[in-house]
């Protein structure tokens, strides 16, 4: 059976109030999951959806983001999972340049089952928001150089167990030359392997204008050269969407060499064979 390793109860533009927290709407969550066959779904909402998170970055999208409460968060997914709902408590973080001891600060002293670590912006611009998009102002060689040098840097950190959408710029705006795209897989699966954290195959890709998986064939072949663990990822903001199009997910994996998922639970993770 497989686990969805990232979702989240709301999308992102809704408010995250007692309404998204509510049973009901983690009931919702969790019987599509279970439809589904899963073993277990994640819920990871964004860092910066809570207020504690506010004092990370002064960004207008950051600074409007940042008014709910994690504590309300926490509490919801904890009693849900105490009374037996096959759920991981997690949290999707960024990764930022400067700011980052504000982020693992709001994560202390919770025994979170998964943290994902995430790289959503390249200085101010965004890499997968049209508001503020990173493409406007950069072209895209220089946005996927700065965007890996970050992805790698969050790798590294150690403050991570999986890594999100590694090649996210691919849906938002054109690709850098192949020699770029090359040493961008490169330094991805690198850093990675050497990070010892795993990467998700996500599904999220396929609903974007790139039609694919995130990671596209290429990296996630890299991936798997270097040892590099995967674990299943549909970053749902719906019921609907939670371990979507997972088939294609095990079958890319498969073909790319692996024969082994990874299941998270309590920071831990046990292989679990695919194909
Ligand atoms: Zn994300
Ligand atoms: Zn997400």
């Amino acid at each position: 059976m497989l686990t969805d390793h990232h979702t989240h109860l709301a999308p992102d533009d809704d408010p995250l109030d007692e309404e998204a927290l509510s049973i009901e709407r983690i009931v919702a969550h969790v019987t599509a999951a279970m439809d589904r066959g899963l073993a277990a779904v994640a819920v990871t909402e964004h860092i910066y959806r809570f207020r504690v998170a506010k004092p990370a970055w002064a960004h207008p999208y950051w600074e409007t983001q940042t008014q709910w409460d994690i504590d309300a968060y926490w509490e919801a997914l904890s009693e849900a999972k105490a009374i037996g709902f096959p759920l991981l408590v997690g949290i999707e973080c960024d990764w930022l340049p400067t700011g980052q001891e504000v982020l693992v600060e709001a994560l202390r002293g919770r025994p979170w089952d998964l943290i994902l670590g995430s790289i959503h912006w390249v200085d101010e611009g965004a890499v997968d928001y049209d508001l503020y998009s990173a493409f406007d102002h950069i072209d895209s060689e220089a946005l996927w150089r700065g965007y890996v040098d970050r992805y790698a840097r969050a790798a590294l950190s150690g403050q991570f167990d999986v890594m999100t959408h590694a090649d996210l710029p691919k849906s938002f705006g054109p690709l850098p030359s192949p020699a770029t795209l090359g040493w961008a897989y490169d330094a991805i699966a690198d850093a990675l392997a050497a990070g010892g954290v795993c990467l998700e195959v996500s599904t999220a890709g396929l609903r974007k204008a790139a039609r694919e998986l995130y990671p596209s064939r290429a990296l996630l072949e890299r991936c798997n050269q270097r040892g590099v663990p995967i674990v299943l990822s549909s970053d749902a903001h719906a019921p609907a969407d939670i371990a979507r199009d997972f088939e294609l997910a095990v079958e890319a994996a498969v073909a790319a060499g692996y024969s082994e998922v990874q299941q998270l639970k309590g920071r831990d993770r046990r292989p679990v064979p695919i194909g």
